[in-house]
């Protein structure tokens, strides 16, 4: 069996040409939707992201808003900004790039964007969501990977779903999203002994541990689905994901490319969040 490969790329596209449809029809009436992106410091990592969401953003007509803050800046400073932002009727979306230096409490942060304003689903009351099934905005690379499934027509109801990797910004939540919708599922952590005797239970197998080729042919079961979040630079500058890609391919029904795969859909559903605030917003002015 050779897998399909889902094409992230592709998927990303196709909604961005979507959403900006919906973008320009907002604007036509009164205004384009506003993502504020905050950065403290100046990691050249977060320096490339923050640079994609604000292109990403002005392709399909979102207006951003960059605000560039120095390491050294305190946190009633950030919280101040924060609370600016909040009241701001032009801002639809408050995006904070993580990291934070050390001396910022990142969840005093986190907790101050507006739970309507919070486009990362980082909040608390979104986080919580994940459980009652009532979040406002859902976190950006779990929804990217139920979009991807969604695209390819894959059913997640009823099957073994095994998320290898326990983070809160993409394990936990990603669990907690493929059961709302009636998957089985089991979350794999460093500790995990025997981390194959899970991931040969997995119908769809979803990795995000970051860690260079963890997932190795034999650990996954014959027509299994794998989708690799895991983004690991090599020495050599290559990117590759947590999934040995040409062995599994042989394996599995469908995988997911690094780069190509989820990476493009992380961005997206950040667009997608974005937009949908400023929807609301229209809607809730009678617009
Ligand atoms: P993280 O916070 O470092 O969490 C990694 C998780 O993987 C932890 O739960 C860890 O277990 C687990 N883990 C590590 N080594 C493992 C192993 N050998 N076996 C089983 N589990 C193991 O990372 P993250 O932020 O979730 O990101 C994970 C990967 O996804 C990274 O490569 C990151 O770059 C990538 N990523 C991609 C996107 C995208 O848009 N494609 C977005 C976000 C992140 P413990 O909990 O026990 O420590």
């Amino acid at each position: 069996m050779t897998a399909q490969i889902i094409d992230g790329r592709l998927v990303a596209r196709k909604l961005r040409a979507e959403y900006a449809e919906r973008v320009k029809a907002l604007t036509a009436h009164g205004r384009a939707p506003g993502l504020a992106v905050i950065l403290v410091g100046d990691s050249a990592a977060s320096q490339v992201y923050v640079r994609n969401k604000v292109k990403a953003c002005a392709d399909i007509g979102i207006e951003s808003r960059f605000i560039g803050l120095g390491a050294e800046t305190t946190q009633a400073t950030l919280l101040q900004t924060v609370d600016d932002l909040n009241a701001d009727r032009a801002v639809d979306g408050i995006l904070i790039q993580l990291p934070l230096p050390a001396h910022i409490d990142i969840r005093a942060v986190l907790e101050r964007i507006s739970v309507e304003k919070d486009v990362d689903g980082f909040h608390l009351y979104n986080v919580g969501g994940l459980v009652t099934g009532s979040t406002v905005f859902s976190p950006c690379t779990p929804y990217g990977v139920q979009k991807l499934l969604e695209h390819e027509n894959i059913e997640v109801a009823g099957k073994n779903v095994v998320v290898v990797g326990a983070s809160n910004i993409v394990g936990k939540p990603t669990a907690l999203m493929l059961m709302s919708q009636d998957a089985t599922v089991c979350i794999c952590h460093k500790k995990t002994r025997d981390l194959a005797q899970f991931t040969l239970l997995a119908d769809i197998l979803v990795v995000a541990a970051g860690v260079p080729g963890l997932i190795v042919p034999q650990m996954v079961k014959t027509g299994a689905v794998v989708i690799d979040v895991g983004i690991n630079r090599l020495p050599d500058g290559r990117i590759i994901g947590d999934v040995d890609f040409e062995g599994v391919r042989q394996k599995a029904s469908y995988i997911t490319p690094v780069p190509g795969g989820v990476g493009p859909m992380t961005v997206t559903m950040l667009l997608h969040n974005t937009l949908v605030s400023a929807e609301r917003t229209l809607a809730a002015a009678g617009g």
